[in-house]
């Protein structure tokens, strides 16, 4: 963890800036000191200390994040004109202008008196923000005085903590998160909750400790293949092991409705390394190792947050089918994370901001310029609210109840918000008065009246555009229901319609003898049964096929039916026979691809690659995947039609040059056309019969060195 040790003596803080500034001006740190232990020196902490115990602590927090003399000074005296006699002249004339300003910004802002309603809040970042316009060092400062104070916070009488500790949280937290600084926003919030909520603080810490000694010969063997991985492909990384901050677990079990065992991510990997380049080789090396869990890559990198925050995260499933946590990034990127603005102003000093990382804090320039604007607090607070908690939005009711809502939520969001049958009846809402679609984006301030309609029912659209948990969670549950009704009913209809033709009576469906043989199946119930049938898992005919063991007639059907078997198709099912596949046309899987099969309703099997996204996107029913394999490596004489798109510069001849490579690799070409694209370029679509995946890998190598050509790449249409 990043907590190092509070110094306590003025030479023991010399000594640590020596280590990192040795230019330091330390005359002016020991005359700081000198004058803020003597303007103290009637003043005790309230467990009976000396005062100056605090002010040191301060200016120990800051030599953790490396700022300058000034600022440290500033740290030493930050107390003295608003406990002592101290003034502002006195520090101007001993310690200079830039130190004063920094010590009188810190005064102003003061001690910010906590009141719950919302001007009070408002008139609070308003000063942060007035402070920090100025002068960056200034809420760095006040970072490590509240800092301190969470740290000493078992000191004071209970309702001053609570006090101090849901400030914090609220306000102080957030605001270490928007300036980047992750440590601090790690700390302040483990600190407030482990006041806020002193019972369920101590209970995670208590499981938190326990998982990690279960898990970590687990996390151990998992690092030391990733680093074999590493050196095998000579690239450089260290792997570290990491936990969670408590806080952000507490939420996870909250947002998500989910008790602690099932937060998978309480224990994470993060690997570092030297340049961005080598972060997508580790993470192409971590997925080629083990399977990534779909959804859960996110390339921070190419699009960073808006606090600076690189890195990439995948999740995969590990050594023991147990989903890990891996986040890449390079060194410099895993600084960035934990010290956000406080680095940025320390390379400020050395060499002039990039242009790149000076668009990261806009924002608060921004912010800055509108409070000119907006004299007063409410409405400085929507502006600042958009800004700081850029993660959610606030939108009130006809009654003129705010709700907090998460970024980009929607009608449908807001519906299920309310009540769960308020979400399946949503048909619309209107904003302000005007009626919206559905998809509309709150922003902060809509006065929002959902509209509903009795009856009215999900739709699967909506999971395209609803954006909190819980909403798509009650979608996926009615639709989950609402399909295993559908395969019941089908199943049912099969069923019935297999016995009729067998000249058996359709009531058979639903007897006793239709359940034993339901069992040699592994299905217990008849539900069960009517399902498999209706998904098309276990076919009509051989269950009618275990009630008429005798019937030559059903016998003969049923080697009808297996002779359409899916060998032939080269992909194989494991566990289960005789049922029709069929390719996907979304991903054209090819042998040699990993694969899964999704039971469609009444068309069979259709089979994707693992990675297909639109696999993710209507499998709301696990059920319904079922484990296949290839039973040919693509060494059969079978052929898949794969979808090909090439660009190249729009020079005669090239053409004929893509159409000869394909006809020596002895390929067939089912399909092509061409349509020039902008300027000089031109595009053409091909559908090519292949044989394997590695045949297509050798074939858009071959196509991409012809010369002309910019890019041969596979198509996924979707
Ligand atoms: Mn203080």
């Amino acid at each position: 963890m990043h907590k190092i040790e509070e110094i306590s003596t003025i030479n023991g803080l010399i000594d640590r800036i020596f280590s990192y500034n040795p230019d330091t001006d330390f005359d002016l740190l020991r005359r700081a000191y000198a004058f803020s232990k003597e303007a103290h020196y009637k003043q005790k902490r309230v467990q009976g200390s000396p005062f100056i115990e605090h002010p040191l602590a301060v200016a120990s927090i800051l030599t953790e994040m490396r700022m300058d003399g000034a600022t440290i000074a500033a740290g030493l005296l930050h107390d003295t004109i608003e406990d002592t006699d101290t003034t502002v002249d006195d520090i101007k004339g001993l310690f200079g202008d830039e130190v004063d300003f920094l010590v009188e910004s810190l005064t102003k802002l003061g001690k910010m008196e906590f009141r719950t309603t919302a001007e009070a809040y408002a008139e609070n970042f308003r000063k942060i923000f007035l402070a920090m316009a100025q002068d960056i060092r200034v809420i760095l400062i006040k970072f490590a005085d509240r800092l301190h104070n969470m740290r000493t916070l078992e000191y004071l009488i209970e309702s001053k903590r609570q006090k101090i500790a849901s400030e914090t949280l609220e306000i102080y937290a957030p605001l270490a998160n928007r300036l980047g600084i992750g440590w601090l926003k790690s700390e302040f919030e483990d600190l407030s909750f482990r006041f806020l909520e002193p019972r369920i603080y101590g209970e995670l810490v208590r499981k938190v400790a326990k998982k990690g000694e279960e898990q970590e010969g687990y996390l151990e063997e998992v690092t030391e293949i990733i680093e074999n991985k590493l050196a095998e492909a000579s690239i450089s990384g260290k792997v570290f092991g990491r936990v969670k901050h408590y806080y952000s677990i507490y939420q996870k079990m909250q947002k998500q409705r989910i008790p602690f065992e099932e937060v998978y991510d309480v224990l994470a990997l993060r690997i570092t390394t030297d340049t961005k380049s080598n972060c997508y080789g580790i993470l192409g090396l971590i997925h080629s190792l083990w399977t990534p869990v779909p959804g859960r890559f996110k390339d921070f990198i190419g699009a960073p947050k808006s606090n600076m925050y690189r890195s990439l995260h995948t999740t995969v499933i590990g050594p023991k089918g147990e989903k890990v946590e891996i986040q890449i990034r390079t060194k410099e990127m895993d600084k960035i994370a934990e010290e956000g603005i406080a680095a940025h102003w320390r390379y400020k000093e050395k060499h002039a901001i990039s242009e790149k990382e000076d668009k990261y804090f806009t924002w608060m320039r921004d912010l800055i310029h509108s409070q000119k604007d907006l004299p007063d607090a409410k409405e400085f607070l929507a502006a600042v609210k958009g800004n700081i908690f850029p993660d959610v939005v606030y939108v009130f009711t006809p009654k003129g109840d705010v709700i907090e809502l998460a970024q980009d939520s929607t009608p449908v969001d807001l519906a299920y918000n309310i009540h769960t049958d308020v979400g399946h009846q949503c048909t619309g809402a209107k904003v302000n008065g005007k009626i919206v679609p559905l998809r509309y984006k709150f922003k902060s301030g809509d006065t929002v009246e959902i509209i509903t309609s009795k009856g009215h029912k999900p739709s699967r659209d909506w999971l395209k555009f609803v954006n909190t948990q819980k909403a798509k969670a009650r979608i996926k549950q009615w639709l989950k229901g609402e399909e295993r009704e559908k395969g019941r009913a089908l199943g049912e209809e099969l069923l019935e319609k297999a016995l009729r033709k067998h000249g058996l009576s359709p009531s058979l469906s639903k007897s006793p003898e239709a359940l034993e043989a339901a069992k040699s199946f592994n299905l217990k119930t008849y539900e069960d049964l009517m399902i498999a049938i209706g998904y098309g898992k276990l076919s009509a005919l051989q269950l009618v096929h275990k009630l008429l063991p005798e019937s030559a007639e059903v016998e003969q059907a049923v080697k009808r039916e297996s002779r359409k078997a899916p060998e032939e198709k080269g992909i194989r099912m494991k566990g289960v026979d005789n049922i029709m596949f069929h390719r996907s046309k979304c991903c054209s899987p090819l042998p040699g691809e990993p694969v899964v099969g999704f039971v469609t309703r009444g068309r069979g099997v259709s089979i994707h690659t693992e990675n297909c996204p639109n696999l993710e996107a209507v499998t709301i029913d696990t059920d319904r995947l079922i484990d296949v394999e290839w039973v040919e490596d693509g060494k059969a004489d079978s052929t898949y039609s794969v979808k090909v798109s090439i660009f190249t510069l729009d020079k005669t001849g090239v053409l004929a040059d893509i159409s000869a490579v394909i006809s020596a690799n002895n390929i067939n070409i089912h399909h092509i056309d061409a349509s020039a694209t902008t300027g000089s370029q031109a595009h053409f679509n091909l559908i090519l019969e292949l044989k394997s995946k590695a045949q297509m890998a050798d074939i858009l190598k071959k196509l991409s060195l012809i010369n002309g050509v910019l890019e041969a790449k596979r198509v996924r249409a979707a």
